[in-house]
């Protein structure tokens, strides 16, 4: 039987109950991408013999690669080892090396070795074993007619390093001349999936060796794109390119690298370009100045940030007019205008943000509905304000109030347009990138 991909096996009661997230899984396909070996299947089996030995004899007939996680530990319920030896025909021999090491691992710690520990010496017979620096239980390699299956602690810190210390270099070893995948996180904004989708599917297309993958992190989405290629070198090449590709479609709907939030992108460019910035919060509750504070060294470009919740704060703290309140309302575009605008005059910032909405769930009225938000900007080449219809959920209400604010700073460093159509997705509109 021919054998494809790799199984990965996590073992434990708790998982099953829901009580632990079995983050191991991710872990592990991830690094096995890295090899390009496609994780086939996800499973998780109880803490019981006849469970871990049915999908073991599964996963060693129809898997490559196998990878068990979890029940090598001292205690009766962990059995994956015995039933490892059993399911494969093989003895349990206790490895000496081995038992010196755990002797040594407690001696370090200046503690008496339990007796229980010294079953975590035994492994089946014909095993490679792993060695694990950060634990008792070393993990083992067993080699089932041609398909590897390792064993590792459940212990993420422990599997981790021993995945990238000892299991994939086994894999890499055995399963050789394969390619090389690297892969980019790009972050992007103002367009749902599914039309970033449509804005660069044709890239990759014709392609088996490209693959773009999209999920959200509200409300930005990221945007993973995957190459493979022979080697290394040619891989950072074809990525290269790639990304390039991508972000040329997709112009200024790209706000940077995945791995960044909006707020250390903005704030790394105030800083770069010597801009202050003040922050006059109304619906976002003060989650933009919070926001902006996340980032180490704010204070080098923050210079404050208030939130006025009552008329009587916009009017007194801000100097926004009482007759352009009346006129049109806290949450219009006037107001937004005029709290930027007075936030930026009380603190002498070179940029003052401002945001006022409808954040729910009470509060709306036909003309404003929950979810209406208003931002405003304010700097020295002027002062503008839009409206936005956002969602119906309060949290979410607020939080794309201040990343509207945080993408609006974003786009006046870089001096890209702000209009009514910069977030299309949020106008229900085909976007224009
Ligand atoms: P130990 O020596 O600690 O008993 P073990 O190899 O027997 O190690 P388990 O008992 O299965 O591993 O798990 C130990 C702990 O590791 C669990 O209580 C849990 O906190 C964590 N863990 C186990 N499996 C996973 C998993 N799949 N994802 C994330 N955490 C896990
Ligand atoms: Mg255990």
């Amino acid at each position: 039987m021919s054998r494809t991909g790799a199984w990965i096996v996590t073992v434990g009661d708790e998982l099953l109950r829901g009580e632990i997230v079995d983050s191991n899984k991710s872990f592990l396909s991830e690094r096995l991408l890295q090899l390009d070996l496609e994780s086939t299947r996800h499973l998780t089996v109880a803490d019981d013999p006849e469970a871990i030995a049915e999908v073991l004899r599964d996963a060693a007939r129809r898997a490559r690669v196998v990878l068990v996680s979890g029940g090598l530990g001292p205690t009766r319920d962990d059995i994956t080892t015995e039933v490892a030896a059993k399911t494969f025909g093989r003895a349990l021999l206790r490895d000496e090396a081995a038992l010196a090491e755990i002797r040594g691992f407690f001696e370090r710690l200046g503690r008496e070795m339990s007796p229980n520990n010294a079953k975590q010496a035994d492994f089946p017979e014909g095993a490679d074993i792993l060695p694990n620096p950060m634990g008792t239980a070393p993990g083992f390699m067993l080699d089932v007619e041609g398909s590897l299956l390792f064993f590792m602690p459940g212990v993420p810190r422990e599997l981790y390093r021993m995945t990238d210390e000892e299991v994939l270099p086994r894999i890499r070893a055995r399963l050789g001349g394969r390619g090389v995948v690297r892969a980019a996180l790009l972050r992007t904004f103002g367009m749902g999936e599914s039309t970033l989708d449509r804005h660069v599917d044709d890239l990759v297309r014709d392609d088996p060796d490209a693959q773009l993958g999209f999920r959200t992190q509200f409300p930005d989405n990221l945007l993973r794109v995957v190459v493979r290629a022979p080697d290394e070198a040619a891989a950072e090449t074809k990525l290269a390119a790639l990304v390039a590709q991508v972000r040329e479609r997709l112009g200024e709907l790209v706000i940077g690298d995945g791995a960044q939030e909006l707020e250390q992108i903005v704030g790394a460019m105030l800083l770069e370009r010597g801009v202050t910035l003040a922050t006059a919060e109304s619906c976002s509750g003060g989650l933009l100045a919070s926001r902006l504070t996340d980032v180490p060294g704010s204070s080098a470009y923050l210079l404050a940030g208030l939130v006025t919740y009552s008329n009587a704060s916009k009017i007194r703290d801000l100097g926004v007019p009482a007759a352009l309140i009346e006129a049109h309302g806290a949450v219009s575009e006037e107001v937004a205008r005029a709290m930027a605008d007075g936030v930026r005059r009380l603190t002498g910032a070179a940029m003052g943000v401002a945001t006022t909405g409808v954040a729910g769930p009470g509060g709306g009225s036909e003309d404003k509905p929950v979810g209406t938000v208003c931002i405003g900007l304010s700097d020295a080449a002027g002062t503008l304000a839009f409206r936005y219809q956002l969602m119906a959920e309060r949290w979410r209400n607020k939080q794309m109030s201040s990343h509207l604010a945080l993408d609006w700073i974003r786009r006046r460093l870089l001096g890209l347009e702000i209009t009514e159509n910069s977030f299309p997705r949020l106008r229900g509109e085909e976007p224009r990138p």
